[in-house]
């Protein structure tokens, strides 16, 4: 029997804060506005925020296929960020930065 022990609610992921801080994830994400040529891939306005497509979870941050790869990241403004993070539904409570850092919500 495998024993979980899932808290009701989950600590904030310091796992995730640390990869958005992480030398891997600037340069990823560098890549992706260069590719995208600063402008939202939804809308052609100045992109601001690069988007997951696969959702990053503390499971699959170490995955590089994932978390850093340009098939799996777009480039967004923040009001398509917001608009992809409200449809897929509030799987995090995490805002972002105008510079795509993460901020957790209070
Ligand atoms: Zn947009
Ligand atoms: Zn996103």
């Amino acid at each position: 029997m495998a024993k979980w022990k899932h808290k009701k609610s989950s600590p904030k992921p310091k796992k995730l804060e640390r990869f958005y801080k992480s030398d891997r994830w600037h340069e990823a994400r560098r890549l992706v506005i260069l590719r995208d040529k600063g402008l939202c891939v939804m809308c052609g306005k100045p992109g601001t925020q690069v988007h997951h497509k696969i959702h990053l979870t503390i499971q699959n941050v170490d995955d590089p296929t994932v978390a850093t790869n340009p098939d799996n990241l777009i480039l967004l403004c923040d009001y398509c960020h917001n608009e992809v993070h409200h449809r897929v539904g509030k799987h995090q409570s995490y805002l972002f930065t105008a510079d795509g850092d993460l901020v957790s919500k209070k």
